[in-house]
């Protein structure tokens, strides 16, 4: 390797780049041998490998050899999250061409927070934003912009949706003076399972939790709109000042989605703002059979989709699109050395006036470039291939006395238990991450539950028969 460790339009470092390149490839895809989706190391061991690899030394090891160490040492101990074995979270694999995209961006290195520092990867995030509020059957009026993930588009919106809700009602500029004297009565509304994202949220904007009401859910997971508006009702006879319900479309451990025509009539009559979660079910935009699971999602004032889940884009990509774009106005400030007024008023879009995050990564490439690869016909495969095969999973369990599995998926998570003691539920868990297969546990009407999420669209029928075989073997073993 040459002393400049920088790309420029030499011969001899374009030929190093492709080197660099090809030898990473050539170290990951001979780093694992097996199907499983993780090694089963022990942690302290693994803990002690990585410790004695210590980090820097006066004298650099150069690329070769530390890529031989990354190779040797860690990337077998990796999560391969390509694998058939691997459903506990939603946590995807990544599409091969999104990979790419992730080359790209990190070569250029471009950063969304001024024109000047991203020219074209500004123009492709303002157009995919709008594109994809078409999608989701917002109009011209719609913006938003690129997040680092689901909890920060949840977050970006409940500050849009706080500052929104104070100077409509109270003509309070939380931006300038901050809250009012009252904030502590403000109170924000979502599912007893919705994402503790909530929480986190409404601490750090000043609500704290308090200011969560968690509402309780029926049969099938989903808020109970009766109970909603009783507890609302009765908030606002108390004197609490209700300023936005959250609906769920998609709860992390369920799927289940929640109704957002009864909500918006209930936050329109008590003057509410609705915020909807998709980070789950976004990705059921891109099924022909089955996006009309979410098709009001246009009722609410401000949608979270999440990338990196369904849609299996590398981490991270995420975006908060609002119904009005003016609500991300809450995020613009001039700075003299960055995004002046004068160079806008021209036409310099500068995108830093619409995100918590000053350095940003273009991650809308990758949106673009795996939806002008894919189209809607594959991605509507990748999508109904993971609703189905939950389906499948489902209608074994339930046929099997081993299982107790109480709710029926609407996406592709399923929620269940064998029908032994919860430490038994638990050891299974952990004897499975042991042997490489990594599924999901959490707690359903406080029993140790089960769960598979299932996301990537190379499990097979037949992997699933012989899974449950294997739950139900090693629940005999330990
Ligand atoms: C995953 C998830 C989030 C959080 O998203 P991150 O991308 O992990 O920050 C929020 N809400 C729901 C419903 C989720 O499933």
């Amino acid at each position: 390797m040459s002393d400049s460790p920088i790309l420029n339009s030499s011969r001899i470092i374009k030929e190093e780049y492709k080197d660099v390149v090809e030898k990473t490839a050539d170290a990951i895809l001979s780093s694992f041998d097996d199907k499983s989706a993780f090694s089963g190391i022990n942690p302290y061991v693994l803990r002690k490998q990585i410790c004695d690899l210590g980090l820097i030394d006066e004298k650099g090891l150069g690329f070769e050899k530390t890529l031989e160490i990354t190779k040797k040492e860690i990337m077998p101990h990796l999560l391969r999250t390509w694998s058939t074995s691997y459903m506990p979270h939603l946590h995807s694999p990544a599409t091969l061409e999104s990979i790419a995209a992730e080359l790209i961006i990190a070569t250029f290195n471009n950063s969304m927070d001024s024109w000047d520092q991203s020219p074209a990867a500004t123009e492709v995030e303002v157009s995919v934003i709008k594109n994809l509020a078409g999608l989701f059957g917002y109009d011209e009026n719609a913006d938003g912009c690129f997040t680092s993930g689901g909890s920060q588009s949840n977050f970006s919106a409940i500050t849009a949706i706080r500052d929104a809700f104070l100077k409509k009602n109270f003509k309070q500029d939380v931006k300038k003076h901050g809250l009012i004297p009252d904030f502590n009565k403000l109170r924000l509304y979502t599912s007893e399972i919705s994402h503790f994202s909530m929480e986190k949220s409404c601490h750090m904007l000043g609500l704290g939790y308090d200011a969560v009401v968690k509402l309780p859910v029926d049969e099938k997971c989903r808020i109970d709109n009766e109970k909603f508006e009783k507890i609302v009702k009765d908030d606002i006879e108390s004197g609490l000042i209700p300023f936005c319900a959250v609906a769920t479309i998609g709860t992390t451990d369920f799927g289940s989605i929640d109704d957002v025509v009864k909500m918006r009539k209930i936050c329109d009559k008590y003057s509410m703002y609705l915020h909807a979660d998709a980070a789950y079910g976004s990705g059921l935009v891109l099924s022909h059979k089955y996006s009309e699971k979410i098709k009001d999602l246009n009722l609410c004032d401000s949608i979270t989709v999440d990338f990196h889940k369904m849609f299996l884009l590398p981490i991270s990509c995420s975006a908060i699109l609002v119904k009005d774009g003016s609500m991300l106005d809450c995020f613009e400030l001039h700075a003299d050395y960055l995004n002046r007024e004068e160079d806008e008023e021209d036409g310099y879009i500068n995108l830093v006036g619409k995100s918590m995050q000053t350095t940003r990564r273009f991650d809308a490439l990758k949106v673009f470039m795996a939806f002008k690869s894919r189209g809607f016909e594959g991605f509507s495969k990748i999508i109904d291939t993971a609703v189905e095969n939950a389906s499948y999973f489902y209608s074994k369990l339930k046929d099997d006395k081993a299982f107790q599995a109480p709710v029926e998926p609407e996406i592709s998570s399923v929620v269940f238990r064998l029908d032994t003691s919860d430490t038994n539920n638990k050891k299974v868990r952990r004897s499975l991450l042991e042997k490489g297969t990594v599924i999901g546990q959490t707690v359903m009407n406080g029993k140790v539950m089960l769960k598979f999420t299932l996301l990537n669209p190379n499990l097979t029928h037949d992997q699933i028969d012989a899974l449950i075989d294997l739950i139900k073997k090693e629940s005999e073993m330990v």
